[in-house]
């Protein structure tokens, strides 16, 4: 049985303020608990904070991205040795906004992977396809692309110790959610895909689902049998809708 997680991605939003209020906001919403472990990746510059406000409520953080390197002459990089140091248990890689915005590729995410998992960091990993590729009928191949990229730098048993998120990126801030079935497919294609090489990781390994999760459409999603969570953006910024989708699980 997978434990269900459902992460917050605040991209780069928030202020001490906002995040002092999100953040009382989200802990006393769960001091009853949920049925699900919780996530929240605020922008590097807020991990301390998160990281003492936070500190024995059981809910984890994580960072966003990090860099490929250790140390060094890396102006403006956070290394994975830096989030550790702020007891980050995930980062995210490779977002689409990383791979749109800032031009990751996909042996660059792989690399980004390996170099979280090093220092003890759980890798979200995440894949997608575009909307002219789902268009084009090359979902599959896109994610499997992406996804292999990342066992072929690390191996299977790498996959177990991460999280898996898919993310069409016609979905991403765009309230166009993708359906439960559609999203169901692809969850199970890539399952399906991990099991080619070692059946056990593909059944631990979470997927979860992200691209306009809402309070109104995450138990919906969360239901599906190869759906383990979610990787929420917008929805994460108000207390009340992250805990609605938290409850949804
Ligand atoms: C995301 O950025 O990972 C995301 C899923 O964003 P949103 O929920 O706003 O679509």
């Amino acid at each position: 049985m997978r434990q269900t997680l459902v992460a917050g991605n605040w991209k780069m939003n928030g202020s001490r303020e906002e995040n002092r209020h999100l953040l009382d906001g989200i802990k006393a919403g769960l001091s009853e608990g949920v049925g699900a472990e919780v996530v929240v990746c605020p922008p590097a510059i807020y991990i301390p904070q998160v990281a003492r406000r936070l500190n024995g409520s059981g809910i984890t953080w994580g960072g966003q991205d990090l860099s490929l390197h250790e140390s060094g002459a890396y102006t403006g990089e956070i290394s994975a040795a830096m989030l550790w140091d702020y007891q980050c248990r995930y980062v995210i890689i490779g977002h689409s906004e990383r791979r749109s915005l800032h031009g990751e590729t996909d042996a660059q995410v792989a690399e980004k992977f390996l170099v979280a998992q090093k220092v003890g960091l759980t890798p979200i990993l995440c894949i997608g396809e575009l909307l002219e590729e789902r268009e084009a009928g090359e979902t599959e191949a896109v994610v499997a692309r992406q996804l292999d990229a990342v066992i072929d730098a690390s191996g299977i048993q790498a996959i177990a110790g991460s999280v898996i998120a898919y993310e069409p990126v016609w979905a991403i801030g765009t309230g166009k959610t993708a359906s439960p079935q559609q999203a169901q497919d692809v969850h199970a294609f890539i399952r399906q895909r991990v099991a080619t090489q070692n059946t056990d990781v593909a059944e631990k390994v979470q997927i979860l689902y992200g691209g306009s999760v809402k309070p109104d459409n995450a138990a919906e999603l969360f239901a599906m049998a190869d759906i383990d969570g979610g990787l929420i953006g917008g929805a994460s910024l108000d207390a009340e809708g992250f805990l609605a989708i938290c409850r949804a699980v």
